[in-house]
């Protein structure tokens, strides 16, 4: 499958990873909007959130778990966010399911 972040998962393209277990790899995004931005993925590949299900979500907080674990590591005791894109609305760029692991600096809400 012709998948950026497939291909990030299997090492095809190269990243700087920041986390990784048997279902889950985080790595630095390439052009970061904050001075810690970290994209979350399931090594499997999982289009978006829409396309979770009943049998799949387990992973969803497996993603969630590598987001507090890296954000201890990180210090980010001051807060962070965490955003998932879905859909052309959403702003979905690439089409395997993330996890945007933003901090350290103050962000506002709402998004716009
Ligand atoms: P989204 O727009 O929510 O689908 O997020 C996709 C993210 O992937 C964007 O923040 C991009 O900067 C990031 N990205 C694209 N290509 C790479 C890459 N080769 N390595 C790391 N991050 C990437
Ligand atoms: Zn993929």
């Amino acid at each position: 499958m012709d998948c950026l972040f497939c291909k990030i998962s299997n090492k095809e393209i190269p990243s700087t990873v920041v986390y990784e277990t048997d279902d889950v790899i985080a790595f630095n995004d390439i052009t970061p909007q904050a001075p810690v931005h970290i994209v979350i993925i399931p090594k499997h590949h999982i289009s978006s959130p829409a396309d979770i299900t009943a049998e799949n979500c387990d992973i969803a907080g497996k993603m969630f778990l590598a987001a507090s674990e890296i954000a201890k590591k990180l210090n980010l005791e001051k807060g962070f966010r965490i955003v998932s894109n879905c859909g052309e609305d959403g702003g979905q760029t690439v089409q395997h399911l993330h996890l945007h692991l933003l901090a350290q600096r103050s962000l506002a809400w709402p998004p716009g």
